[in-house]
């Protein structure tokens, strides 16, 4: 069974569960992100904090030139600590408390993507308050489906986020009388984990009948976030470690035009590949009609399986054994506490070091004391 390469000596040594972040990987994909980017100079990538907002991945994502992307007051001063430049971070989400959107103005950050008329308010009363302008774009519910797991869908009229892409019209001219607030842009995000380019596609085909309608009117546009959401191969980390990049920003570029400078949101398919979770196995248990290998890794340290369903290869890293099937499973007190139902694994001994690939984003990040478990640490490939 073909697996990734792992310092399994020096693996020996650290205590499990851990998160395990492939650092030259992480690079790779930055420098695949940049040569999309490179001679387009009116893009901007910023990358999408919740997806991973450990310290040393940050300053990473923050020296290869990355805008940030938040979506809490937390994220924004994770951002800010990493340093991430405050006029390239730009701060989403439906509900930004007044201290956020405080914290917002003061570092000076670029962007606040409202989310409703009342929050636009909000921001608007706060800053002139402060004798300051916020700088402002619309989250735009652009009501189109994603190909992805029903539960990181955002752009549907049913999702909780944006504006109804039918009122952009109307909060464009209240934000323009508004002194304390700048109109930027539009942003849009329609999900997560999205492999199908068409969908990406349907996106353009909305913001581009936006904008026409906007320009019809004498209305700015400004600048276009298109959001995030590019997925990755969950089924073949050694063979397609980097997201297409190419298929994705290539789509933009066809379909949009050349006069909108454009923003991206990239999370997931920057941090996905480069982390893994390393486990040990506790306990080979014989059940009725099936064997459980049982991980001392559970869902308060990988919670996207007991989430969503989602899909990570596993492998086991310390055997060549006989390949044989495995319900693998954690030692959290839940049904769900469950990695992957029917898995080829070398067959699994007390002992054995297991690693859970793909998981460098939204692993961690989610992560939780549950149970009273100690977070998982994390280690660098260097
Ligand atoms: C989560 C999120 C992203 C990143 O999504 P990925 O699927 O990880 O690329 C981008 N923009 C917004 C507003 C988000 O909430």
């Amino acid at each position: 069974m073909l697996k990734a390469h792992y310092p399994l000596e020096r693996f020996s040594s650290i205590r499990t569960p851990f998160y395990y972040y492939d650092m030259a990987l992480l690079r790779e994909t930055l420098e695949a992100i940049r040569a999309q980017v490179a001679n387009r100079p009116a893009w901007k990538v910023h990358y999408a904090v919740k997806a991973n907002h450990n310290p040393v991945i940050l300053k990473q994502i923050a020296s290869a030139g990355l805008g940030a992307d938040c979506v809490s007051g937390g994220e924004i001063q994770a951002a800010l600590d990493a340093g991430f430049a405050p006029e390239s971070i730009v701060f989403a989400g439906v509900g930004k408390a007044d201290w956020e959107i405080i914290l917002g103005l003061k570092a000076g950050i670029g962007r606040f993507n409202i989310e409703s008329t009342a929050e636009m308010r909000v921001i608007a009363q706060i800053a002139a308050e402060r004798g300051v302008v916020a700088p402002v774009s619309i989250r735009v519910n652009p009501d189109i489906g994603a190909h992805t797991l029903a539960g990181i869908t955002t752009g549907l009229a049913e999702n909780k986020f944006g504006i109804f892409h039918g009122q952009v019209e109307e909060v464009i001219r209240e934000i323009l009388s508004l002194p304390s607030l700048s109109y930027c842009g539009l942003h849009f995000h329609i999900g997560s984990q999205i492999l199908e380019m068409e969908d990406f596609a349907a996106l353009c085909n909305r913001i581009n009948s936006i904008c026409e309608q906007l320009e019809n009117r004498r209305l700015p546009v400004g600048d276009i976030n298109v959001g995030g959401g590019l997925g990755i191969e969950y089924g073949h980390p050694n063979h397609l470690p980097i997201a297409n990049f190419q298929a994705y920003f290539n789509t933009f570029s066809e379909l949009l035009p050349p006069r909108y400078p454009l923003h991206f949101e990239l999370g997931r398919s920057i941090v996905a590949s480069c982390g893994s979770l390393i486990a040990r196995v506790l306990y080979v248990k014989e059940g009725l009609a099936k064997k459980f290998a049982v991980l001392d890794a559970g869902m308060n340290d990988l919670l996207r399986p007991a989430l969503y369903h989602s899909i990570h290869r596993i492998e086991n890293l310390s055997s060549d054994g006989k390949e044989t099937i495995y319900d693998v499973v954690g030692p959290v007190c839940e049904s769900s506490d469950v990695f992957g139902k029917g898995i080829v694994l070398n067959e699994c001994h007390r002992g054995d070091l297991i690693a859970i690939r793909s998981a460098g984003a939204y692993g961690e990040s989610m992560a939780s004391q549950y149970n009273c478990r100690p977070l998982a640490r994390s280690v660098f490939s260097e």
